[in-house]
């Protein structure tokens, strides 16, 4: 096991290391990801792992791997805690306790910000939006903490039969790295407010703001040990995690590749899964949409956070009448988008996260360009950093390669299209299922689309627009299960139906007393 200091000699330190191991003090933590067990930060003993900025491609930190041994631990420290959060107090007070986790996520926005803006690569000024939403995830749930009960069904045989919605007891979960502490938060909030135990296990190459959440969580009041973070590599401490006694389920939040691993390890241990998986959403403009709202939308959609979302708009398809004047549109407005250092408050869109999905994106840019793609990109280049222009691939069919698979970046395949039909067999000609958009002024057609087009999240006149109390989630590809409002209390809970008999003698049909 090697220590934190001797880790950190191997870097000469910059700026950027300084910042962040600074906002790294001020919550608490040590020099490098450790994990979070218990309530006491652990390094693990597995391979290095190696922290990169995705802004100037340098080495910030290298911490090792969780591995499974860190992972039996979270586990039982997880079930030790769970029984007195669910049993041992009210439901009331569960809810009270989240409320101050609320409030104290708030007073420390600023030194998350900023490690979320130098470790992901994320404009700071969307770092502290997400921030904020975490504070805003627990005070939600934190009312309905107390507010879940089952309900009285008339059973025909006169029993009185009633449901307990009773916690799962230790739940396990896994994040990717496109907005860390947002997911975090967002899985938490209800399996704590439904009285569960946690492990969790962020991606690998942003854990740091999920430690920092927890230690915020547990300095307000959250029971130690009832959430625990592994930092950690998937195959390592995330399979043991999976496959631990302790575990009753997963919940996967990542790429289609990785959620079927993880599904396929949790049937084997027969174990429920929710999968909130990849998209490749249409964003379907009619001739009859205001078109200004339209470009503004379809940016919004496809470019901020440099395309790293799974709700993103990846494909435009436009009415044929009004196809070159969008494109047009969009180009010149993208040409305004000031890409940039995510520490600078100005900047809008910043580098990709992380090298391998950089080279993915620009494989698949350079695949789409030999397919024939007429490509339309920002102009202007960064000097340095895992940086990718807003690109619009236009000419490309909705069945090549570019539309079809993920590409996770600001590259948007834009489809022209004839009529209404035609629109929604675009749309649904995917493997996935997770949002969709359109912009139109005929209302009747806005329901209609809204109606036709698979997806677990459809926007009209809008685009990503998502709130804690809305459920999220999709279908094929993109997964299953639901998230976010009163689904996911559901999906933390199960039913357990209560039978009494009131009559006189028993109504049992068969037996004898002896
Ligand atoms: P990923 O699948 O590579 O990794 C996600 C997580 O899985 C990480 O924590 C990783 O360490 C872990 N992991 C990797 N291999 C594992 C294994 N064998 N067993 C257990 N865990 C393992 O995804 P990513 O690249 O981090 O994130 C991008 C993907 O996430 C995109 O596909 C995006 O659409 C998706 N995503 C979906 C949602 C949603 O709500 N639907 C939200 C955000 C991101």
């Amino acid at each position: 096991m090697k220590s934190s200091n001797t880790m950190q000699r191997q870097f000469k330190m910059t700026d950027r290391q300084k910042k962040l191991l600074d906002a790294m003090a001020v919550l608490g933590l040590g020099t490098q990801p450790q994990s979070l067990i218990d309530g006491v930060l652990m390094d693990g003993a597995g391979a290095a792992i190696e922290l990169v900025d995705p802004y100037t491609e340098e080495v910030l930190l290298a911490y090792p791997d969780a591995d499974a041994a860190l992972a039996t631990l979270a586990c039982a420290a997880a079930q030790n805690a769970q029984t007195a959060w669910a049993k041992g107090i009210s439901a009331a007070k569960r809810g009270q306790v989240m409320q101050d986790v609320a409030r104290a996520v708030l007073a420390y926005v600023e030194p998350l910000a900023t490690i979320e803006a130098i470790v992901a690569g994320k404009p700071i000024r969307d770092c502290r939006v997400e921030v904020t939403k975490v504070a805003e995830m627990f005070a939600y749930y934190a009312g309905w903490a107390d507010k879940l009960h089952g309900e009285v069904i008339p059973v025909p045989s006169g029993h009185l039969n009633y449901t307990l919605r009773e916690p799962l007891g230790v739940v396990f979960q896994i994040t990717p790295w496109n907005a860390p502490i947002f997911t975090a938060g967002w899985q938490i909030a209800p399996a704590i407010a439904t009285g569960n135990g946690i492990v969790i296990k962020p991606s690998e190459l942003t854990p740091i703001t999920t430690v920092a959440l927890v230690k915020i969580a547990e300095a307000a009041g959250l029971p130690i040990g009832l959430v625990n973070v592994l930092c950690g590599l998937g195959p390592t401490c995330g399979q043991a995690a999976i496959a631990h006694p302790i575990v009753r389920k997963v919940v996967f939040v990542g790429s289609p590749e990785t959620g079927r691993r993880v599904a396929m390890a949790a049937a084997a241990a027969l174990k429920p899964a929710v999968l909130e998986l990849g998209g490749k959403s249409a964003n379907i403009v009619f001739d009859d949409a205001n078109l200004e709202h339209a470009c503004l939308g379809a940016q919004a959609a496809i470019f901020s956070g440099a395309g790293q979302s799974c709700v993103a708009g990846s494909r435009l398809l436009i009415h044929e009448a009004v196809h070159e004047k969008l494109l047009d549109m969009l180009a010149r407005g993208m040409n305004k988008i000031r890409l940039g250092d995510p520490l600078d408050e100005a900047t809008e869109v910043g580098p990709i996260s992380n090298a391998r999905q950089y080279a993915h994106i620009t494989g698949m840019v350079s695949q789409a360009k030999d397919a024939g793609a007429a490509i339309l990109t920002r102009t202007g280049t960064q000097d340095r950093g895992y940086f990718v222009p807003p690109t619009i691939l236009n000419n490309l069919p909705n069945s090549s390669n570019a539309a079809q698979q993920e590409i996770f970046g600001p590259v948007v395949t834009a489809i022209p299209f004839k009529d209404e039909a035609h629109a929604i067999a675009l749309a649904n000609d995917t493997a996935f299922g997770l949002a969709g958009a359109v912009w139109t002024a005929d209302v009747g057609r806005a329901h209609r689309m809204a109606d036709a087009v698979r997806a677990g999240t459809f926007w009209i006149n809008s685009y990503k627009a998502i709130h804690v109390s809305s459920p999220f989630g999709g279908s094929l590809s993109s997964g299953f299960g639901r998230s976010s409002g009163t689904d996911a209390l559901m999906e933390y809970t199960s039913a357990k139906s209560v039978w009494l008999d009131s009559a006189p003698q028993p109504r049992i049909a068969f037996g004898y007393v002896s």
